[in-house]
C-alpha cells in the first residue's frame, strides 16, 4: 500500500524525496490500514463472550461514544457521537463492548445511514434484544472542506428497532436519555 499513496502524492507534481515526504507514504499506508481496521474485525472476536445473562429488562443507554469514520464517497472523515440504547431480552453486554461494536462499524468506509443501522442490527443479534435505538450525530469533513463548505451543518441519523419501532414511549424514553 505504500507504493500507492506514493503514486498519490507523486500525482500532485510533490517531490517526494524531499525531508518532509520521504516516510509520509508508510506512514499514510499505517493510517490507513488503522482507520479501516473494521474489515478485519469480526463481532464474534469483539464481543469476546462479554454477554451477561440479566433480569434487567429496563432500558440500557450509553450514550457520547465517539465515532470516527470514513465516508464511501469521498474517503474523507466523518466524526461525531452515537448513542446507543437496548432494553435487554435476559441478556446484556459488557459496557465497553457497545464502543467496540461502533468501531467495528465506523472503522470501514461508510455512509452513515448505513453505519447507524448496522450497528442497531449487529447489537440487537449478538444479544436478542427485544429493541434498539441507535442515533448518530455526526460533521462530514467532505461538506465542511469541499463541496458546499458548510462547517456547521449536523447530520443525525437513527435506526429503531424491535420494541423501539413498535412503541412510540420507548422510542420517546430513548430520546429523552439521549438528549443533552
Ligand atoms: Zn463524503
Amino acid at each position: 500500500m505504500d507504493s500507492l499513496f506514493s503514486q498519490l502524492i507523486e500525482s500532485t507534481g510533490e517531490d517526494l524525496d524531499r525531508e518532509g515526504l520521504v516516510k509520509t507514504p508508510q506512514r499514510a499506508a499505517e493510517a490507513f490500514r488503522y482507520l479501516t481496521r473494521g474489515y478485519s474485525q469480526s463481532l464474534e472476536d469483539v464481543i469476546n463472550d462479554a454477554i451477561f445473562t440479566s433480569d434487567n429488562d429496563e432500558m440500557v443507554v450509553v450514550k457520547n461514544i465517539e465515532l470516527y469514520s470514513l465516508c464511501e464517497h469521498h474517503v474523507l472523515p466523518f466524526f461525531g457521537r452515537c448513542h446507543v440504547g437496548y432494553i435487554p431480552s435476559g441478556r446484556i453486554l459488557g459496557l465497553s463492548k457497545v464502543a467496540r461494536v461502533v468501531d467495528v462499524f465506523a472503522r470501514r468506509l461508510q455512509v452513515q445511514e448505513n453505519l447507524t443501522y448496522q450497528i442497531a442490527c449487529a447489537l440487537k443479534e449478538s444479544i436478542g434484544a427485544q429493541g434498539v435505538g441507535v442515533v448518530i450525530e455526526a460533521q462530514h469533513m467532505c461538506m465542511m472542506m469541499r463541496g458546499v463548505e458548510k462547517q456547521n451543518s449536523v447530520m443525525k441519523t437513527s435506526a429503531m428497532l424491535g420494541t423501539f419501532r413498535d412503541s412510540s414511549s420507548t422510542r420517546m424514553e430513548f430520546m429523552s436519555l439521549i438528549a443533552d
